[in-house]
């Protein structure tokens, strides 16, 4: 069964809204067996809906039902989206109209933004060291942009949430808002903030992490021509004592922001993807916040488990981010998310 993956009790429910049994947890579901359309020769497990009194396909778990493609495609969709192809060539290379792609793409990235909140709410992640950053992007035109904010736990690599919006303190207050949420904030130790200069953080941080002990750091960097040119160090909140080792810097965001330029269709700086709406940049962020945080094995995350030389013998163990701030107990794949029975809201 799929549910052991996450760290969290996952449990079957039915995913068809004309039910009257629909995602109540007072009804039955059993696997029923598997079947195979036209378009898809790989197995789709079945279930029954015993309070409903019909069959549902893993599929249904997803906005991907009755959408016309093999999982193989669904994820080669994703996994091209999340190596930064635009919906554009991925149709190209798959050999299918735009718009479908540009449907499943929805379907995988809402699921992705579902799974992630719900497994977070449920759980409740432990935040030891936050670092925000924001990036611009085009969006329209040229001249009006976009941004994007993002909140990562620096010890675990682990992409917190992001949020889109103007590079005001708006935008950061929802960002800070979100992370509150999804934190357990029980767990005894100090927060450690850093943040560039912008002042937005310090505001949305005075709101939402009043009854929260923190310590807050601002790296401020001034650039002459794009060269980096003096860093300078703020302690807005606590002392240098407070920021012990390597962890004066902003460097593991700023390693990420290198890393979403790569993979984000929408962040490249010199293509003609510039986003026209807005919702397709959120699904694209969410398909890559899934496949970065549930996916990906994280170099710096990797511990050495063996010295000897020896061939065959496994050196490291890999880990995600998720691992390793302890949601998942493996790497998840893209058809796990797929199938994976997350209620909506
Ligand atoms: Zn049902």
């Amino acid at each position: 069964m799929h549910n052991d993956q996450v760290n969290t009790e996952l449990s079957l429910f039915c995913p068809r809204k004309s039910c009257p049994g629909y995602q109540s947890a007072d009804n039955k579901i059993t696997r029923d067996g598997v079947y195979t359309t036209k378009s898809d020769p790989e197995p789709r497990q079945m279930f029954y809906c015993h309070k409903g009194e019909h069959r549902f396909s893993e599929t249904g778990y997803s906005d991907l039902f009755g959408k016309h493609g093999s999982f193989r495609e669904y994820v080669q969709a994703a996994k091209l989206a999340a190596h930064g192809l635009s919906a554009e060539p991925i149709a190209d290379v798959l050999e299918r109209d735009i718009r479908t792609v540009e449907t499943w793409l929805k379907a995988i990235g809402k699921k992705g933004q579902q799974f992630h909140l719900f497994v977070c709410l449920a759980i409740k992640i432990n935040i030891i060291f936050l670092q925000m950053d924001e990036l611009w992007s085009y969006i329209i035109n040229k001249k009006s942009q976009l941004w994007v904010f993002i909140a990562l736990e620096s010890e675990t690599k682990f992409q917190i949430c992001f949020e889109l919006g103007s590079r005001t303190v708006y935008t950061a207050k929802r960002l800070v808002k979100t992370l509150k949420k999804l934190g357990n904030w029980n767990c005894g130790h100090i927060l450690k903030v850093t943040t560039d200069k912008l002042a937005a953080y310090k505001n949305a941080l005075e709101k939402y992490m009043k009854d929260i002990p923190y310590v807050y750091l601002q790296i401020v960097k001034r650039r002459i021509k794009r060269r980096l040119v003096t860093v300078k160090k703020v302690f807005v909140k606590g002392t240098a004592k407070d920021f012990p080792g390597k962890s004066q810097n902003t460097s593991f965001i700023e390693r990420l922001n290198l890393t979403l330029r790569q993979h984000v269709s929408y962040l490249q700086r010199k293509t003609l993807g510039y986003c026209k709406c807005k919702l397709n940049f959120s699904i694209i962020m969410w398909l890559n916040l899934f496949n970065y945080n549930y996916i990906q094995f994280h170099k710096s995350l990797r511990i050495k488990i063996n010295d000897d030389d020896e061939k065959f013998i496994k050196k490291y163990e890999h880990n995600t981010p998720a691992m390793k701030i302890g949601l998942t107990n493996s790497q998840l794949t893209w058809k796990y998310l797929i199938t994976v029975p997350i209620p909506r809201e």
